[in-house]
């Protein structure tokens, strides 16, 4: 049935990685429902069987009705997109001056899909973002709010500032999606906004044709 390596005449771009590995470290991987660790780099991960690969997997029909499902992020001087739409699923580059005209854009239509494979990693630049400026500046209000009490009005939205920016580094973290398609493979960030996080991951395997499964 369903073998580590893509068979069945499942033409897969020689470019991009094998569909069948670890996200992290490419060492080779079975597709689960459920999340694996990876016995080379430890690292924790799901990997799916699409449709272009799996015959049993059947993908809904396209529907206009059901929203897209936009995330962003942005890197030093580039922002990057993913997009959930009703024919396939794509990721591109936004202009890096007002970052809401897409320069490029590739996608994988659903009934392309090979696997989709779902990882995280701490955000260490926001991490240390939150330690050596929001932390001393939360900090230093509160000490100052000691001679100055209306310096605690500023220093209690600081130190939430600050406590929601180590959250989301260390455990909501960065969140991405690599969906290996007949013809290109494409990595996608989707914890930008966080309120999309959870829905575009179930939107991303159901209009694979795929069952929910946790976030890794
Ligand atoms: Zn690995």
């Amino acid at each position: 049935m369903m073998t580590p390596t893509g068979s069945g005449g499942v033409v897969v771009s020689a470019f991009g990685p094998s569909p069948f590995t670890c996200p992290r470290c490419d060492a080779p991987s079975a597709p689960s429902r459920d999340v694996q660790t990876c016995a080379r780099c430890g690292g924790a991960f799901t990997l799916h069987a699409g449709a272009a690969h799996d015959a049993s997997i059947v993908v809904p029909p396209p529907n206009a009705l059901v929203p897209i499902v936009k995330v962003r992020s942005a890197g030093l001087a580039t922002h990057h997109f993913g997009v959930i739409e009703p024919l396939g699923v794509a990721e591109g580059e936004l202009d890096p001056i007002i970052a809401s005209v897409a320069m490029d854009k590739s996608g994988v239509a659903w009934g392309d899909v090979v696997s989709i494979a779902v990882w995280r990693k701490p955000d260490w630049v926001e991490l240390v973002v939150a330690i050596l400026l929001a932390a001393p500046f939360a900090l230093g209000f509160l000490v100052g709010s000691f001679a100055l009490p209306v310096l605690f009005v500023v220093s209690v939205p600081l130190t939430l500032l600050t406590a929601w920016m180590i959250h989301r580094a260390v455990k909501v973290q960065r969140n991405y999606a690599r969906i290996v398609g007949r013809y290109r493979t494409i990595t996608i960030r989707f914890d930008r906004p966080g309120r999309r996080r959870r829905l575009f991951h179930s939107e991303l395997l159901r209009r694979a044709g795929l069952p929910d499964a946790p976030i890794p």
